[in-house]
């Protein structure tokens, strides 16, 4: 059954350029009609040089929320009217909240990544030694979402060591420890963390072969998290899999970043386990 349109009907979209392959607004109006809210989720193409006439848009047809995708995280920041302490801290907005015309710029990557961890993997991060492989724009959302868990220590990996150095100084007041290593590192770092997070787009489809490890490299009783979720299960969640790891794959992310947007824009808990099926479907079928 599809949404109830009529007058009263509050408008909500996702703007990137790509956006066709968006699974973002089967699964947000499927949050609505499973409240009973009265909205509908699109899916706009917006170019970078029309950027300025949608915030305009927004504005003027009284879009209430909007969630924002590549390439427009950070371009869209001083469109806005406020940016909320985790955006300013990670850099990037990936939700706008419209009240009444003042349009305010949240970040729900990393915080809907580590609700995500918690609920699937790990109910309780104090303490724990993370590693993350990769050091791109998740992986800051990641950071500042780890950071208000109470980790003991975060060590970050990347090809390119100097973003990992970036980041690592970026938060160094907000991580107790926090340090970059290089590939050559690698192998005695996995040996010493209890969550291991890829978040380089290696094993993502349809490089499904590739993996940012050696399997041989992991102990038993790790966390294996992945944030890509096509495959669902990586090469590297497989082969953790086999070594006994706890394994935690990206969709959860997905629905969580959504269920955080979906909770700002309505104030009320976003039905998640319907959004998951939904995303789920969506993807058997785009598989089909
Ligand atoms: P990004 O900013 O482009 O960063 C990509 C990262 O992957 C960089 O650290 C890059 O290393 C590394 N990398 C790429 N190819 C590599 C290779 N061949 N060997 C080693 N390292 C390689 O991307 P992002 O936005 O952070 O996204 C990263 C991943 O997270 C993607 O797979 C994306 O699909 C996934 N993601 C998932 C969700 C979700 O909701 N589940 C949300 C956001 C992102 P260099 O710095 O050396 O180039």
């Amino acid at each position: 059954m599809g949404n109830k349109v009529d007058s009263h009907t509050v408008l909500f979209s996702v703007i990137g350029d790509p956006i066709r392959h968006s699974k973002s607004p089967i699964m947000m109006n499927r949050a609505f009609r499973e409240t009973g809210i009265n909205g509908i989720y699109t899916a706009f193409h917006i170019t970078a040089d029309r950027l300025g006439d949608f915030v305009a848009g927004v504005r003027a047809m009284g879009i209430r929320g909007v969630n924002v995708t590549i390439p427009h995280k950070l371009d869209i920041m001083p469109l806005l009217d406020e940016i909320d302490e985790s955006a300013q801290v990670i850099g990037a907005v990936n939700t706008i909240v419209n009240t009444g015309g003042h349009l305010k710029g949240y970040n729900t990557d990393g915080i809907g990544y580590v609700r995500s961890l918690k609920e699937e993997a790990k109910s309780d991060l104090a303490g724990s030694h993370v590693l993350i492989i990769g050091a791109g724009g998740a992986t800051r959302g990641i950071l500042y979402a780890l950071a208000r868990e109470g980790v003991a220590s975060v060590t970050i990996s990347n090809r390119t060591v100097a973003r990992a150095e970036e980041l690592a100084e970026a938060f160094r007041g907000l991580v107790p420890v926090i340090r970059a290593i290089g590939q050559d590192e690698l192998q005695a770092a996995c040996g010493h963390s209890d969550i291991i997070i890829n978040t380089t787009s290696l094993g993502m489809f349809p490089n499904v072969e590739e993996t940012p490890i050696d399997s041989s490299w992991l102990k038993p009783d790790t966390v294996a998290s992945d944030l890509i979720y096509n495959p669902l299960t990586t090469r590297f969640l497989a082969e953790a899999k086999e070594r006994g790891c706890r394994i935690h794959g990206g969709l959860g992310m997905f629905i969580y970043q959504g269920a955080y947007a979906f909770e700002y824009w309505t104030g009320q808990p976003a039905p998640v386990e319907a959004m998951r099926e939904t995303v789920l479907e969506a993807l058997q079928q785009s598989k089909s």
